[in-house]
């Protein structure tokens, strides 16, 4: 297939889906995690839970990465937007997530100097161009973007700029995934891999999850094939990773960026927004370009993060509960009001569930 349509075409999609049917008869009920925000948009966008069989249940797991940035992240990056002279670099999604009192949105109507950008370029643009500034950029997100901030980082130590720090939250998510199976409340028989993750990681760090993964593309066609997939390994016993997005995703995976994240971050333990402090699953900024690191280049005030009223974006990302459990969703939360982070980045399960799901 080379077209867009070809991967929507309806009647292979049919053929899939009767193919899903027809190995799943007779099996237990089969809980499937998509761990991807984008897979979670398209099986809503496309309807295919409702190609599926009953008993094959597909859970959204903690795909996007606004959502696993904790409510401390955003506090810290609140207090960062109020020291003097600083300019809060950051991708417009994290402006509407609240924070314990306030969001980055609130602080920059009452003064603060907080810019969106597309890229972390751009943020090493705006301190070349305001010497006398110091710009803080939020870097979150997974294996997907944190090669883009690494090679910011890298770009802003050859220019030897002074004025340029990034507060590094970004995520590793094979650690997340083996902590989710290993978690009795939560029940995976199989993993939809991420596509644009596996493309830097490639397929092998998904060797030691040891439960059925198949690495599917975004496509309605990718991703029944992927669950079909994930069908066959369950319906025969088998334990693999397999991968249907092979035109993209490579066993290796991206070995430049890889090197690039090597030299730039070290591996820590991170804390996902409702699933604690995680071994070894962020990476925080080396020693080598620990000049850039704003954790170690500003004192910030004591902050007192505070719990959760309400939302259940925890145990959304981790499978245990569907935004329709929660009683604030699509009325006290909506898009425009989002009560938790699930609900703002348009990755999130609960603006997903809100967009397509809610009117089906
Ligand atoms: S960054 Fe890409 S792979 Fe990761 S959640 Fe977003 S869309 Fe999926
Ligand atoms: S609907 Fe809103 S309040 Fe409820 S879990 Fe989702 S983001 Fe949180």
């Amino acid at each position: 297939m080379k077209y867009l349509d070809e991967f929507r075409d309806s009647k292979i999609a049919k053929k899939i889906s009767m193919a899903i049917f027809e190995k799943a008869k007779g099996l237990d009920p089969i809980n499937l995690m998509e761990v991807c925000g984008t897979h979670t948009m398209s099986i809503c966008k496309f309807g295919i839970r409702q190609m599926l069989p009953e008993h094959i249940n597909l859970i959204s797991g903690p795909g996007c990465p606004v959502c696993v940035s904790p409510k401390s992240y955003i506090d810290k990056a609140i207090a960062f937007s109020r020291l003097p002279d600083v300019i809060l670099t950051t991708f417009g999604d994290m402006l509407k997530v609240p924070g314990s009192n306030s969001s980055l949105a609130e602080e920059r109507a009452k003064g603060a100097n907080v810019k969106v950008v597309y890229s972390c370029l751009d943020a090493v643009d705006i301190a070349e161009e305001n010497p006398d500034k110091k710009i803080i950029f939020l870097g979150i997100g997974f294996e997907t973007t944190s090669p883009t901030v690494a090679a910011s980082i890298a770009y802003a130590n050859k220019k030897k700029l002074k004025n340029f720090f990034v507060y590094s939250g970004h995520k590793i998510i094979p650690p997340a995934m083996k902590i989710l199976i290993a978690d009795d409340d939560i029940n995976i028989d199989g993993f939809l891999c991420p596509a644009h993750v596996s493309t830097i990681i490639g397929t092998l760090p998904y060797k030691t999850i040891n439960i059925p993964c198949v690495i599917a593309g975004f496509e309605p066609l990718d991703i029944l094939q992927g669950i079909l997939m994930l069908v066959e390994q369950i319906a025969s016993g088998a334990i693999k990773v397999e991968n249907q997005y092979k035109r993209i995703v490579k066993e290796q995976g991206n070995k430049k960026a890889l090197h690039l994240l090597e030299d730039v971050f070290t591996i820590e333990d991170s804390e996902w927004r409702g699933m604690g402090v995680l071994p070894k699953s962020g990476m925080k900024i080396s020693k080598k370009y620990s000049m850039f690191d704003a954790e170690k280049s500003f004192k910030l005030p004591e902050i007192k993060t505070a719990s959760d009223k309400g939302c259940m974006c925890g145990n959304i990302l981790k499978g245990i509960k569907t935004p329709f459990d929660c009683r604030l969703f699509a009325k006290k939360c909506t898009p425009e009001k989002p009560q938790g982070a699930c609900m703002v980045s348009s990755e999130g399960t609960c603006a997903a569930y809100y967009r397509y799901q809610v009117r089906t």
